[in-house]
């Protein structure tokens, strides 16, 4: 797990966002429109794929973003790279706001922060050839005359270890790990700070994983990235990343040094994920899966969202959300057990701002409580 430690701690933040927030409105069919109109009732809600995010992504770590489908780690990345825009809320990439961004430093920010997408097959384009997918571009965006494009594609695809006289081929002609370092190829050649990694490896094979992996920890070194690294596997992420924030349902429910997420979980969504991860033991070994299925986002329960399938849920969870509060240095959790602790009581409620007073919330009486 240690393999990830870097000699360069992070320092400054290159990528903020503030109270991030992403609705998809749900379209109605006609059945649905009928049954609404008959019982009065408006527009479907819109679904909250991403319900205020508060982050920094600092230079030089390697961010994992981590959570079970549909917990909005996709949509969360796909707004740090701009693809789709935000709801509410802000992103600043080097202390701007992206919105408000115009000209060169709109044009900085789109090649500063590019993304590798899960399937390699279907983000390259079948009918470009290696040498187009890699080189158009930069020799379109200025970073590389057309005289030279082909000498720098050899380059890329030096770096990411492929032969430079495949650059003549198409992407049907690659494996699955060779197609996924040319989407790598691709990324750098916009010289970016920020690669966005959406689930990179999750469809390779375990083998041809750890290759990638080892090549995203080299390209780190050579060319001065930082990495945003979402997956769904926490068993992946244990070896590259700094730091893990853990997704619930549109929120960031923990947020800590890798080490710290493995060896002192706070939360118990971390705690039962890391209960299932498999692990090599002689032994037998019982498994205690996460109950139930991830809630809709289009209806989220009430109070803290993964009270209906926590082991640990309390009254008090099924009222009130817990706001992501700093449990110890640079450890963030988001769960009434972790009340009380930390240095500071310092909290962030999702909206963007930091806040450094306790909750002032009282137990209800029993009765009432089984009301809620
Ligand atoms: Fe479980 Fe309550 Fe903590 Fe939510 S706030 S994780 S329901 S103990």
């Amino acid at each position: 797990m240690s393999s990830h430690a870097q000699d360069v701690l992070p320092s400054t933040p290159i990528l903020v966002t503030e109270g991030l927030r992403r609705d998809f409105s749900q379209p109605a069919d006609f059945i649905d429109r009928i049954g609404r109109t008959l019982r009065r009732r408006g527009a479907p809600l819109p679904v909250q794929a991403v319900a205020g995010v508060d982050l920094e992504v600092f230079h030089r770590e390697v961010l994992a973003i981590v959570g079970e489908s549909g917990c909005g780690k996709t949509t969360l990345g796909r707004m740090l790279t701009g693809i789709i825009p935000p709801t509410a809320g802000r992103v600043l990439y080097r202390g701007s706001d992206v919105t408000h961004m115009r000209g060169a430093e709109r044009r900085a920010y789109e090649l500063g922060v590019q993304m590798i997408f899960q399937d390699p097959f279907s983000s390259l384009n079948p009918r470009m050839r290696v040498r187009d997918i890699v080189g158009e571009a930069p020799v379109v965006h200025g970073l590389v005359s057309r005289a030279e494009r082909d000498d720098y594609v050899c380059e890329l695809l030096q770096k990411v270890g492929l032969d430079p006289d495949y650059r003549e081929r198409y992407p049907h002609q690659f494996s699955g790990g060779q197609r996924q370092r040319i989407g790598v190829a691709r990324a750098l050649a916009l010289k970016p700070d920020i690669i966005v990694c959406d689930e990179a490896v999750a469809a390779l094979d375990v083998s041809i994983q750890a290759q990638v992996l080892n090549l995203f920890m080299d390209l780190r070194r050579d060319f001065d990235l930082t990495y945003v690294f979402i997956s769904h596997n926490l068993g992946v992420v244990s070896h590259i990343s700094d730091r893990v924030a853990i997704m619930y349902l549109g929120r960031i429910v923990e947020l800590a040094p890798t080490e710290q997420v493995f060896a002192d979980a706070a939360h118990p969504y971390t705690q039962a994920l890391l209960k299932e991860l498999p692990v090599l033991s002689a032994g037998k070994r019982q498994f205690d899966p996460i109950v139930g299925e991830l809630p809709s986002p289009a209806d989220p329960p009430p109070g803290c969202t993964f009270h209906p399938r926590c082991p640990l849920a309390m009254a008090r969870c099924r009222v009130e959300r817990p706001m992501l509060r700093e449990v110890s240095d640079s450890h963030w959790s988001a769960c009434h057990l972790n009340d009380g602790m930390g240095p500071t009581g310092a909290q962030r409620n999702g909206a963007g701002t930091e806040v450094a007073t306790l909750s002032p919330y009282v137990e209800p009486e029993k009765n009432s409580t089984e009301a809620a």
